[in-house]
């Protein structure tokens, strides 16, 4: 069987202690690799090996060294599209498909968007007249990168990008659920000149692995994105020994669709926001609400458009939707179909776990699934399913949907549908979320600030944003002399 171990220092290795865990092919549920447990020791094998190279080699790159690494890492990541695409698609289940034209795309356009942004940067100046202020930008120093299983190589590339550019030295922690692309990860940085030490990866489980990350003293800074409830910990565990955070949690998006948006494209819309990567995507629009004049039509077309979409083995093309993540999850997303209707939810179609041919029949696979009828501030419509469910809401004016669109304590994102600029200008405005699509649905520049507020998380990734959180600044106050003024 595979084994997967932790990279540190330049070198693969298995946890001290010797022992590992099960990685499972959640479309299948066959074990497909043994993978190294961290625990503390393997965490501050990774810091000491981060802090020497920081101290050393590393520490004095210029900026354009690291760009061209940079993007020589994502040149070698396109050159394994393939390869990268299958071990994502395997790891969790998702299409290939997907993983072909989104996830490991994305991870080649995190690392080129990032060597760009430090190629073009530019810090601050500012003149007194009797002194000058210039505004140095250095390294944090070992950062911990904590990333989920939905969107594994993108979200991880995502915060390594800018950690690295910047000049930071690595330990990420990616998801036990999905080591697969990390450790490739780990060896493509390697193979593109990164030093030993500047990027390590150790795997292992949150409570294990990841609270020692968090804990650790020398790591001054921690990056992470997952569940809203784990983040909670992690800032607790982390805010009394002052490190920098930025935390990227879950979310509960509306779609709301007005009676003079664009139909056809409106549907298709608010399908792909409900459904694309199984429901599992933190920006996945899981409460739609629809003007009353339109509301019966549309739910039609979208109960008809949910009823067509395949469902099954993720390698096929026709495939829409792979397996949930893990047999486990699937319960839990079926736990929420049960409460729906405890809540007087009608379940219009999907929520069934499908007739497959083998090998998938042992997958996790879940019908999506479209409720109507249930209160919007019930907990099915507020609470976080992260599933292929999405419940919808008629809605009578613009003041209702605003209420029931900021309803919830999740505020990452919206996707508005409306032909009326005025109102899209208005109502974007008055959404409480960190974004705001309005006539789209998750369409990136990787410029803008990416996040949430509320409990969808602090801070914010992207552009600039990114490179803030991965650096400190330092302000230089040179007073001039009399002749010089
Ligand atoms: P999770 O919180 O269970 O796990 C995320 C990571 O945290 C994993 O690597 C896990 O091992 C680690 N972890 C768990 N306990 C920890 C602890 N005590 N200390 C340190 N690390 C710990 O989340 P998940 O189930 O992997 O991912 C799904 C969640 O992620 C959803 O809530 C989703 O909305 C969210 N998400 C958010 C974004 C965003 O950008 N806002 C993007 C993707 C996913």
């Amino acid at each position: 069987m595979e084994r997967i171990l932790h990279f540190i220092g330049g070198r693969q290795m298995p946890s001290a202690d010797g022992r590992t865990f099960e990685n499972i092919a959640p479309a299948t549920g066959e074990v497909v690799s043994a993978v190294a447990r961290g625990t503390a020791a393997e965490i501050e094998r990774a810091t000491l090996a981060a802090r020497t190279t920081l101290a050393g080699e590393w520490g004095s790159t210029t900026t354009a060294e690291r760009a061209d690494l940079l993007d020589r890492a994502a040149g070698l990541i396109e050159e394994r599209l393939e390869d990268l695409a299958l071990i994502e698609s395997r790891d969790t289940g998702k299409t290939l498909t997907m993983a072909r034209t989104v996830d490991v795309p994305r991870a080649v356009a995190n690392l080129r968007f990032f060597a760009g942004a430090i190629r073009h940067d530019e810090t601050a100046f500012h003149h007194m007249g009797s002194a000058l202020n210039y505004t140095l930008r250095k390294p944090v120093g070992v950062v911990g990168l904590i990333s989920p299983w939905n969107l594994p190589l993108y979200l991880l590339s995502w915060k390594t990008g800018p950690a690295l550019a910047m000049g930071n030295a690595v330990v990420a922690k990616p998801s036990e659920l999905t080591p697969g692309t990390a450790a490739a990860l780990a060896e493509i940085l390697d193979e593109a000149g990164f030093p030993p030490g500047a990027f390590n990866v150790v795997h292992g489980f949150g409570p294990e692995a990841g609270q020692a990350l968090v804990e650790h003293p020398e790591v001054k800074a921690i990056s992470f994105t997952g569940g809203t409830e784990t983040g909670r910990r992690v800032a607790a565990t982390a805010a009394p020994l002052f490190k920098k955070l930025s935390l990227e949690l879950g979310g509960k998006n509306p779609t709301i669709v007005f009676a003079d948006a664009d139909f056809e494209a409106a549907v298709a819309g608010a399908l792909r926001a409900s459904f694309l990567n199984q429901g599992q995507i933190c920006l996945c629009g899981s409460r739609i609400l629809v003007e009353r004049p339109i509301h019966d039509a549309f739910v039609e077309k979208l109960v008809a458009g949910t009823r067509d979409l395949v469902i099954g083995n993720p390698a096929s093309p026709d495939t829409f939707l792979g397996s949930l993540v893990s047999a486990e999850h699937r319960t839990k997303v079926e736990n929420y179909l049960e409460l729906a209707r405890e809540e007087g939810g009608e379940v219009l179609c999907g929520g069934e776990r499908p007739d497959l041919d083998p090998p998938f029949d042992r997958g996790a696979f879940l019908t999506p699934a479209v409720i109507s009828g249930l209160p919007p501030g019930c907990r099915t419509a507020t609470e976080e399913i992260f599933g292929p469910v999405v419940t919808v809401h008629p809605f009578d004016d613009e003041a209702e949907a605003l209420a029931i669109a900021n309803g919830v304590n999740f505020g990452l994102s919206a996707s508005v549908w409306t032909r009326d600029l005025d109102r899209a200008h208005r109502f974007g405005a008055s959404l409480k979320t960190g974004m705001v699509w309005v006539n789209t649905w998750l369409l990136r520049d990787l410029r803008t600030p990416f996040g949430g507020v509320k409990a969808s998380g602090v801070g914010r990734e992207g552009g600039r944003w990114s490179l803030d959180f991965f650096s400190q600044t330092q302000n230089i106050c040179i007073k001039l002399s009399e002749e010089a003024q």
